[in-house]
C-alpha cells in the first residue's frame, strides 16, 4: 500500500476490529434471537458490512441496495438515487441498514422513508462513522455507531474518493494533493 499518500491515520485497523466486533455483539444481544435482515448500502459499507455480519450470532440474512447520494469527487450533488433496490421484500423483517459514514444525514433519510413504506418489522440503522457536526437532519435515529469523527473527508475499509482507496483496511485523511488532482 502506498503510504506516500497518507496525510492522517484516523482509525488504525486493530482500533476498528474491535469496535466492529463490540458493535456485532451489542447488535446480537438487542435482537435476542430474533432474526434480523442486514442491509448493506453499496458500495461504501460493503468491507464494514462483511466484517460485521460475522460478529452477530442471531440469525441473519443479507441484501444490498446501491444508492448514489455523491458525485464522483468529493462533494453532494444533494441528489439520493436508488441504482440497486433490495432482491428480496422486507415486510414483516427485522431490518439492519448498514452504512459507512452518515454525514448531512440526508441519505439515510430519505432511505428510512422508503424503506419504512414497505412495512418491515423493525428499521434500525448501524453506522460505521458518523460526522455528526455536519448533521442537516436533526431528528434522524441511528441505533448504533462505529466511532464519531471530524469533519474531514475520509476514504479506506470501503470508502473511497472518485473510487480509490477502498482496499486500505485502515480509515485515512488523504494528502490534499491527491483531491486536488482530479
Ligand atoms: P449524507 O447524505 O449523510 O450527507 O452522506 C452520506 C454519504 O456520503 C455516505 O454514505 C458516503 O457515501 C458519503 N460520504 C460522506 N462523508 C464522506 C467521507 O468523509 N468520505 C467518503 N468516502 N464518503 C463520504
Amino acid at each position: 500500500m502506498d503510504r506516500c499518500i497518507i496525510d492522517e491515520v484516523l482509525l488504525p485497523e486493530s482500533i476498528i476490529q474491535k469496535r466492529v466486533k463490540e458493535l456485532g455483539e451489542q447488535i446480537s444481544r438487542d435482537y435476542g434471537g430474533q432474526e434480523v435482515r442486514a442491509v448493506g448500502i453499496l458500495r461504501g459499507a460493503f468491507i464494514f458490512m462483511s466484517d460485521l455480519v460475522r460478529n452477530i450470532s442471531v440469525p441473519l440474512s443479507v441484501d444490498f441496495m446501491a444508492i448514489s447520494s455523491y458525485t464522483e469527487g468529493r462533494d453532494s450533488g444533494g441528489v439520493v438515487r436508488i441504482l440497486k433496490d433490495l432482491d428480496k421484500p422486507i415486510t414483516n423483517k427485522h431490518v439492519l441498514i448498514v452504512e459507512d459514514i452518515v454525514d448531512t444525514g440526508l441519505t439515510l433519510h430519505h432511505l428510512k422513508e422508503v424503506l419504512m413504506i414497505r412495512e418491515p418489522a423493525s428499521l434500525k440503522v448501524c453506522a460505521l462513522l458518523d460526522k455528526k457536526e455536519r448533521r442537516l437532519i436533526h431528528d434522524l435515529q441511528v441505533e448504533y455507531t462505529g466511532f464519531e469523527i471530524p469533519n474531514r473527508f475520509v476514504v479506506g475499509y470501503g470508502l473511497d474518493y472518485a473510487e480509490k482507496y477502498r482496499n486500505y483496511p485502515f480509515i485515512f485523511v488523504l494528502k490534499p494533493e491527491f483531491y486536488q488532482s482530479l
